[in-house]
């Protein structure tokens, strides 16, 4: 009877936790993938970028298991409707933390339970998920360094170890090639994801410390959209980390960090994680939004931050922190709507990361800026772009009469958040 191997966010043969499991215990092991009809539909822009890139990632694991004699099959579907239409011996796959899949997975695994079989599922996409790192007394870490303390404290060789895939191969099903769906069978419009292919840069990484918060350089290792899909296996770039630099090592824990802070409170979906902060009162004025949408709001890091997400689907982190700043503190918007914002255009976008970012910025999260440090955008242009590089890429009408005038003065949108977010948390 054929055992299923369910891929999600970790589109790759080679080192992947739950495929070895399935390839190890079974003897029949298809490959599906499920273009949830769930997600789908809630993705406004039928030219989303991510949609191509999966497509792609799709079509490379697919010609790799039609080289070891299998195939793909790739369906369209709500996942828990397309496990009733089916009778696998098991179903295997990897852990997924986002409330949504939480729940999916929960159904998934009655409705196989109902026909007498079972969702088998694997830590794949960190080193230490849930409850692994946490205080000891056993309460989640809220603070980040403690918690990478006690994370670099607890890694030992064994964590970090390749699954042998290869080595289980011969368990694939032995199938004819599948269909492949285009993006207009799933109801999107194909299109170019712009993305390279996944290439580790060392000298990058090795670099890392010194390069990171300049956005005119290639001073980060772009694999963001690769650790969302999984393209990437984590437990390689945590060697290569270790190897090579320490402070590009925290960043692969900052992002385990906010996967584990979504696990544990999972009602920073919706709210602050510290409660005060949802008695702030935004001003979300819609035509503000649309200027910073749009990258016109005459503050020309803020603008070439937005101006590259919308035509890239990518933000250097320094811009992030910047324009999520702006957002919510000079122009007093709900850090929800940012949020909502990043999701539609980040081709890495995550929950978690996402999440954390923006509260972070908004001063409402764990382990951030206080309230009353409000980044100056022009120092940090100056800063952090000092030859308008960065800047002068995304505006080229930069020194025009056609350049916006800053839509408010820095001192006083300053003087404005404090007061707001005063009263807020004073209440
Ligand atoms: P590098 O600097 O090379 O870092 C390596 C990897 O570490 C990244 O690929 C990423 O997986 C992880 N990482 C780095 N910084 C962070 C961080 N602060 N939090 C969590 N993980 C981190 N990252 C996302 O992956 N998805 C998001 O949706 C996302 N939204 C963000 C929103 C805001 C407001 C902010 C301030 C940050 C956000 N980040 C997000 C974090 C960070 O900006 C990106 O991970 C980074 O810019 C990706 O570029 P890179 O791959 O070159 O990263």
């Amino acid at each position: 009877k054929t055992t299923l191997f369910w891929f999600r966010r970790d589109l790759r043969l080679n080192d992947n936790a739950g495929l070895y499991h399935a390839l190890r215990e079974n003897e029949d092991v298809l490959s599906v993938f499920i273009f949830d009809t769930v997600i789908l539909n809630k993705l406004e822009n039928k030219t989303d970028r991510r949609i191509g890139f999966i497509l792609s990632a799709l079509r490379t694991l697919k010609q790799q298991l039609e080289d070891a004699g299998s195939t793909l099959l790739v369906v369209h579907a709500d996942p828990v409707d397309f496990f009733k239409s089916v009778r696998p011996h098991a179903v295997y796959t990897n852990h997924d933390y986002e409330p949504y899949a939480r729940q999916r997975d929960e159904n998934v695994t009655k409705t196989l339970s109902d026909k007498g079989s079972v969702l088998r599922t694997y830590k794949d996409q960190v080193i230490f998920e849930k409850s692994e790192v946490v205080k000891s007394d056993g309460e989640p870490y809220t603070v980040f360094t403690p918690y990478s303390r006690k994370w670099k404290a607890s890694v030992n060789k064994s964590d970090l170890k390749g699954y042998a895939v290869t080595k289980y191969l011969h368990h694939l099903s032995k199938r004819d090639p599948l269909p492949f769906p285009t993006a207009k069978d799933i109801g999107f419009e194909e299109t170019d994801n712009g993305i390279a292919e996944r290439t580790i840069k060392l000298p990058v990484i090795r670099n890392y410390h010194r390069t990171r918060d300049f956005p005119a350089v290639q001073g980060t290792s772009r694999l963001s959209v690769h650790l969302r899909f999984g393209t990437v296996s984590i437990r390689r770039l945590v060697q290569i980390a270790y190897a090579n630099n320490e402070t590009w090592l925290n960043e692969l824990i900052w992002r385990e960090f906010y996967q584990m802070i979504l696990w544990h409170f999972p009602r920073v979906e919706h709210g602050a994680f510290k409660p005060a902060y949802d008695r702030m009162r935004w001003r979300n004025d819609v035509h503000e939004f649309e200027a910073w949408c749009s990258g016109q709001t005459g503050y020309p890091i803020v603008d070439a931050g937005m101006r590259e997400l919308n035509a890239t689907g990518f933000m250097h982190n320094r811009v992030r922190m910047i324009v999520a700043s702006f957002l919510t503190k000079h122009l007093l918007i709900d850090w929800r709507w940012g949020e909502a914002y990043f999701a539609s255009k980040l081709l890495d976008y995550d929950l978690a990361a996402n999440n954390g970012g923006w509260q972070w910025a908004a001063g409402s999260g764990c382990d951030t800026a206080p309230y009353f440090r409000v980044f100056n955008p022009a120092l940090q242009a100056q800063k952090f772009d000092p030859e308008l590089k960065y800047i002068r890429g995304w505006i080229p009408e930069l020194d025009t009469p056609d350049y916006p005038k800053p839509m408010v003065a820095h001192a006083e949108a300053r003087e404005r958040a404090l007061k707001q977010y005063a009263a807020a948390l004073n209440n």
